[in-house]
């Protein structure tokens, strides 16, 4: 793993918390550029002391690999089976962000209200744990099977929520999964201000897909102002 992409990884964990998207807990990995059949991410630890060295290297399985013996996160089964079953992300972030949350557990459904989510797209599914694991969990994707449930639910979207816990959000590199993690929950905060004032009048499936293709060229303006909050 280069430097430049343990650095990244490391900077894009403090950005999350200083953007309000994770707290003491969540996580984001990255696919490695060298191996597709691994994925970096940080130790067990809070995202906001993440440093460089602090990241470790993962099978798609789940398993650590890492001379010093290091552990990761319980939760580490929603990257592995993630990238298993999907080639094209790059990027990984699972939160609690809390605006989102609602929209896990009712009827409401989380979907692009401005230019800045069309990454949304026309539905974002939910994962109810239930299904896969019965009533008695404790919510977390602490195995490969329930990851691989997740990931199922996900399908080619770009975010999924995950009922009474959180959601995550993909990317094709660190910096779009970072962007798409910032803005649904700036989404999900505006979605809920809206809906009391009437009805949504949501972007529609042309207009989310343009605007997402649109933000995408301009990853690294955002990118660069989160950088230096982050590290103020
Ligand atoms: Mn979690």
């Amino acid at each position: 793993m280069t430097t430049q992409l343990r650095e990244d990884l490391a900077l894009a964990n403090k950005i999350l918390v200083n953007e309000g998207v994770l707290d003491g807990f969540g996580h984001i990995s990255v696919r490695s550029p060298n191996n597709p059949d691994r994925f970096f991410i940080a130790r067990s630890m809070a995202p906001a002391l993440v440093e460089a060295q602090d990241i470790v290297e993962v099978d798609l399985d789940g398993h650590v690999h890492d001379s010093q013996g290091r552990r990761t996160y319980v939760e580490r089964f929603i990257h592995s089976a993630i990238y298993k079953a999907r080639p094209d992300v790059m990027s990984v972030v699972h939160s609690h962000s809390p605006a989102v949350i609602p929209f896990g557990v009712t009827g409401a459904r989380l979907r692009p209200i401005c230019h800045m989510s069309g990454f949304l797209g026309a539905v974002t599914p939910v994962y109810e744990i239930r299904h896969s694991a019965g009533e008695n969990t404790d919510l977390l994707i602490s195995n490969q099977a329930l990851g691989e449930s997740l990931a199922q639910v996900l399908g080619q979207s770009n975010v999924a929520l995950m009922r009474g816990h959180g959601s995550v959000t993909v990317g094709n590199e660190i910096k779009q999964a970072v962007f798409r993690a910032i803005y649904t929950e700036s989404n999900a905060r505006l979605q809920s201000e809206a809906s009391r004032f009437g009805e949504i009048n949501f972007l529609t499936e042309a207009e989310a897909k343009a605007t997402s293709d649109m933000n995408d060229l301009h990853l690294d303006r955002p990118w660069e102002m989160w950088k230096r909050n982050a590290l103020k």
